[in-house]
């Protein structure tokens, strides 16, 4: 395990801003806000209206937006004096009202497997992660939707962490821009190359933060900036139910849920969401989950866990669960953190229940950890100095009760 300074989240203690279920509107970030010293406007994050409106009322013509559309979001520019289609006095009045900043890197970290992971560090001091994975035929950069997350899945790291607030749609993007700019893809090719695929399975429940993730995943999939396509794109929810058709519906994005558990009984346990929305309507949201065929399948995720999911009675139950969407299941073995109350199965047990699986007519990839020396693997992330059982099991009894609230 790395050492990753904890920002506010000392976990024994200090304010618990906490809501859960359909109250998290109420996670309202004020990180838009830039610090005092600068009172300019922070401009990532408008999408195209109201970048437009924004110039109109500054006196400019629609078409600047268009321009500046394209300096921020294709050539990645940070500072108005390379806008060069721009002339030189507007570029003067933008840069005394506005301004494109980038988050601070507070950590920058290289895995020996070339996953790299950033901790960023936002105008509020609050810190977040993004993860890239580089692979032979797609590099893939892993988004967090939210510092933390409300939810408390058993076997996630990110559920044990106390302080919890949504990004803004400005700080979703900085986690692209930013890498983009760390890795050097400006402008990026068609589709990118370092940076093809996003996922939303960072830290965070991006159905939770649906109107930021959607503003900041419409402007990633703009053709004429960031220009990665809906295909390329795949948001993982928990089991949201309320909010998956309006996702498939307004963004059309590939869709992973996190099921990890067949029986209402384990899943309750497991990814305490289902206690709110069961079983049977997450299943039925995904047959329903608009754009759904053979070939654009929901993935859903299984972490296997030793002697609590991963027998072949389970591997039957999930097949029978699962008869008749288009579905791919991604197993996932466990990802230890300290103190973490379960194990990951044993390699032959994943083998042979990915084998029943894949037996049924499932691809059913197994997930190679990536980056687990710099803790940036599936449910690490945010790593924070250990904490005692019992005030982990307050965070989550906590946590529980704002979410049945
Ligand atoms: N909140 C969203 C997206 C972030 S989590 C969700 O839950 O889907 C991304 C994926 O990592 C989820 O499938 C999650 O269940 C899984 N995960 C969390 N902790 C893990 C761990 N310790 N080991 C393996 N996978 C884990
Ligand atoms: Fe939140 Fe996802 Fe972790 Fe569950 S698995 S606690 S929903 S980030």
């Amino acid at each position: 395990m790395t050492d990753i300074p904890v920002a506010a989240d000392t976990g024994d203690g200090g304010p618990a801003r906490l809501t859960g279920g359909d109250s998290q509107k109420s996670l309202e970030s004020d990180s838009q806000k830039l610090p005092a010293t600068d009172s300019r406007k922070l401009l990532v994050g408008l999408d195209r209206d109201a970048l437009t409106a924004e110039l109109l009322g500054f006196g400019l013509e629609a078409f600047r937006a268009r321009q500046l559309w394209h300096w921020i979001y294709h050539r990645g520019a940070t500072d108005f004096s390379v806008m060069t289609t721009l002339a030189k006095p507007v570029r003067e009045r933008l840069a005394e009202a506005y301004v494109i900043r980038r988050p601070e890197i507070a950590r920058d970290l290289k895995s020996v497997d070339g996953t790299r992971k950033w901790l960023l560090r936002m105008a509020d001091g609050q810190e977040i992660e993004s993860v890239h994975i580089p692979e032979e035929d797609r590099g893939t950069l892993c988004v967090s939707s939210q510092v933390g997350c409300t939810l408390t899945c058993r076997f996630c790291h990110t559920g044990t962490q106390r302080l919890v607030r949504n990004l803004t749609a400005a700080e979703i993007l900085d986690q692209l821009l930013t890498a983009r700019d760390a890795l050097d893809e400006w402008p990026a090719p068609p589709d990118g190359r370092l940076i093809s695929n996003i996922v939303l399975m960072g830290m965070g429940e991006p159905l939770f933060n649906f109107d930021a993730v959607a503003t900041a995943v419409k402007i990633i999939m703009d053709g004429d900036g960031l220009a990665i396509s809906k295909r390329r794109i795949t948001l993982s929810t928990s089991g949201v139910v309320p909010m998956m058709h309006r996702c498939g519906a307004e963004l059309g994005v590939n869709l992973a849920v996190s099921l990890h558990a067949v029986t209402d009984e384990l899943r309750d346990r497991l990814v305490p969401i289902n206690r709110k929305y069961p079983l049977a309507q997450l299943i039925n949201a995904c047959r329903t989950y608009p754009g759904v065929t053979n070939a654009r399948r929901i993935t859903f995720e299984y972490v296997m866990l030793k002697g609590v999911n991963d027998s072949p009675a389970d591997a039957r139950a999930l097949i029978k669960l699962l008869r008749g969407i288009p579905a791919k299941i991604n197993l996932i073995p466990f990802n230890p953190w300290p103190g973490a109350p379960f194990e990951c199965s044993t390699p032959q047990t994943v083998q042979s229940f990915g084998d029943m699986v894949n037996a049924a007519g499932y691809a059913s990839p197994v997930r190679q950890p990536r980056g687990q020396d710099i803790m940036a693997a599936c449910g690490q992330l945010k790593s924070t100095s250990q904490r005692s059982r019992a005030v982990v099991a307050e965070i989550l009894a906590e946590k529980d009760a704002a979410l049945e609230a």
